[in-house]
């Protein structure tokens, strides 16, 4: 992209007058951190409106990839290197006396999501735009992300997660594009034009749905997608008359019943909270996206859907979107008059469902009285889907009714949305080979049975410019000095250092790692005053707090190499840190009680004078992506210990 330095300085110093009311000496280091940022996006800005022009133009088919969470990080270095203006505007800052580092701290992280399935979607984004693909994100902006842990006397507190405390300078409200989603309410029905009944929804409670948008930079590419996040808020603002009348509370209810909906995420990784609200999030941000795609194409192409598949992709992200689904049946049939065979045409054409993991507790399912209560209309559709799909399984499968019980889409009291996913998808993906094959073998053998051309494998992958690039700044010059430019975009081509297996070569990797090392411990004694030992082996388990990820067993392990080293003289282990970072679900009791063990564990070795010059226990605290950003780069060994068959792919792997 193109860089002014002239005008970059500018526009820095006239951000600071115009947002607050101050030159560059009296700048807050946020201050600074707002207005560098706001400057950079100005910059990316040309090519953001190019990239759309570019897919209005001629139209192409785009990818939409709905989820629940997009566990973003942090956006200033990762969007200055992918715009390829880094050096020029860390040296413009130089020159300003201006400490870029600083500045890179103050910016909290975007943390919407848990863990892999959330950071999944934001390497995603990252390659898509890479490499030049029409292809977007849409989710849920919440108020607030991923709690922020704290370790009190050992054990997780949970405290809220504030990252938009100030104004967040990477995003754009477009109050231009806000849709109304519905809640509740009765299902009442007219006549189309053409004599068929047509639903709608009376009584509903109406709730404003507004995009904000985020740009997705492209690396050494002029392509700039899109992360569209929808906010939730009350389309009547309070009550006048009720505040008026004095009744302050009742007055804001509606405000805050709507405001509640995009307030929190929920902390769940690899399992449903099964809370009403989180269906009401998942409809929320799904009718609002479905609503935006319609709108667009109507605009476009007039109400002859006919196209819509061939333009539109929309990939589900785990079966938290899948209500997206009986949405696209419900705009078509009830707001623009399709008939039933060819909405479900456009519907069985559009959708495509990853599956991501094979815990049998994880797997949503939804009690009709919590669907049906909050979406009359859309369950009214599901049932007509399965009412329709029972007469096929019913034909097809004459006698085995235990096999109609197991794969009808509601069952038991409860709508299983994943069957209505791969039902209604032309795609089933698993995450890694193995996990795919467990799928077809196991938990979705009926299925796959019925639809084996639906079933297919996507291993997951993770973005060399944010884990390697980005993070890795020493280790990235060390690849490009020996194999050239070419391996941010195309990872294969790592292969050409296998070659340079010299001394000289070998000693110039020891000493990026020890120096990387040092910079963690750094961090350390700086985020939670912990010393650590860069001369010892640093060995990491840094993932969510899960029992099927096994950190039981890494503490269970280090407590027992601690009694042998008492009991054994001549037992010389080497030098080792032991490093956790894990949070868990707020709920998940054992999973706390093993964050406890761990610290109890920490304290025990790391003051006992008999060891601790030789082994000691770290637990990193808020685990997130700009500490990971840190880890990876200082390890010298990656724990993947969970048990077989039930990691359906682990992406921390690969950073390591
Ligand atoms: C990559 C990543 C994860 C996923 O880790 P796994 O080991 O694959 O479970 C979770 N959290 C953060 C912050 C990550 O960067």
């Amino acid at each position: 992209m193109k860089f002014d330095a002239d005008r970059f300085k500018e526009n820095l110093s006239a951000r600071l007058k115009r947002q607050y009311g101050k030159d560059i000496s009296q700048a807050s280091k946020h201050d600074l951190f707002d207005a560098v940022s706001a400057s950079v996006l100005e910059i990316i800005m040309e090519n953001w409106m190019a990239t759309r022009h570019e897919y209005e133009k001629k139209p192409v088919k785009q990818l939409y990839y709905l989820s629940a969470e997009f566990l973003m990080g942090r956006a200033l270095s990762n969007n200055l290197i992918n715009a390829e203006i880094s050096s020029q505007v860390k040296e413009v800052l130089k020159g300003m006396n201006i400490d870029y580092d600083m500045i890179e701290d103050q910016e909290p992280d975007a943390g919407l999501g848990n863990g892999g399935l959330g950071r999944l979607a934001a390497c995603f984004l990252d390659s898509l735009a890479t490499l030049d693909y029409p292809g977007h994100g849409y989710g849920i902006r919440y108020r607030y992300g991923m709690f922020e842990q704290k370790i009190e006397n050992g054990y997780q507190v949970e405290y809220p997660d504030n990252w938009l405390a100030h104004r967040d300078p990477w995003e754009i409200k477009r109050s231009d594009l806000s849709v109304t989603v519905k809640f509740g309410g009765n299902i009442a029905y007219g006549k189309t034009p053409d004599g068929r009944d047509r639903y709608y929804i009376e009584n509903a409670e109406e709730v404003t749905a507004t995009p904000y948008d985020m740009p997705i930079v492209g690396f050494g590419t002029g392509t700039v997608n899109t992360l569209r996040l929808w906010q939730a808020s009350s389309p009547n603002g309070f009550d006048l008359q009720l505040f008026n009348n004095m009744e302050y509370n009742r007055a804001v209810e509606r405000q805050n019943s709507a405001e509640n909906i995009s307030a929190v995420l929920y902390p769940n990784d690899s399992g449903p909270s099964g809370k009403a609200l989180r269906l009401k999030q998942q409809y929320f941000f799904s009718s609002a996206s479905l609503q935006d795609l319609v709108r667009h194409y109507v605009a476009d192409h007039g109400t002859d859907f006919s196209k819509f598949a061939d333009l539109h992709v929309i990939q589900l992200n785990d079966t938290h979107p899948v209500v997206a689904i009986p949405e696209l049946m419900r705009i078509l049939m009830d707001e623009y008059n399709v008939g039933w065979d060819d909405a479900w045409n456009v519907v069985t054409h559009t959708f495509a469902y990853t599956n991501h993991t094979i815990l049998a507790e994880a797997l949503e399912k939804w009690p009709i009285e919590i669907f049906q209560g909050l979406l009359p209309r859309i369950y009214q559709i599901v049932e007509e889907i399965n009412r329709r799909f029972m007469i096929q399984l019913r034909e097809k499968y004459p006698n085995d009714y235990a096999k109609h019980g197991r794969m009808s889409i509601i069952n038991d009291g409860k709508v299983y949305m994943a069957w209505l996913a791969i039902h209604a998808g032309f795609s089933v993906n698993g995450v890694a080979e193995l996990h795919t094959r467990l799928l077809k073998e196991q938990e979705l053998r009926d299925w796959y049975e019925l639809y084996p051309e639906k079933f297919n494998n996507k291993t997951n992958g993770i973005t060399q410019r944010r884990w390697l690039l980005s993070a890795n700044e020493e280790l990235s010059e060390f690849i490009t000095k020996r194999i050239g430019h070419g391996w941010e975009k195309d990872l294969t081509k790592l292969k050409g250092l296998e070659k340079f297996t010299g001394d000289k070569d070998l000693n110039e990797l020891i000493a990026i790692k020890e120096h990387n090392k040092r910079r963690l411990a750094d961090y350390l004694k700086h985020a939670q005053n912990e010393i650590i030992d860069a001369d010892s082996i640093f060995d990491v388990q840094v993932k969510r707090l899960h029992e099927y990820k096994r950190q039981l067993m890494n503490i269970l392990h280090i407590m027992y190499v601690y009694n042998k080293m008492l009991e054994d003289p001549n037992y010389k282990p080497a030098k080792k840190t032991y490093i956790f970072g894990a949070k868990s679900a707020s709920g998940y009791r054992r999973a706390k009680s093993i964050i406890k063990l761990i610290n109890t564990v920490a304290e025990r070795i790391n003051n006992d004078r008999r060891v601790n010059d030789r082994l000691h226990v770290v637990f990193v605290e808020n685990y997130r992506v700009s500490v990971a950003e840190k880890i990876f780069p200082a390890a010298d060994v990656s724990e993947q210990i969970s048990t077989a068959g039930l990691e359906a792919s682990g992406t921390s792997n690969m950073k390591f």
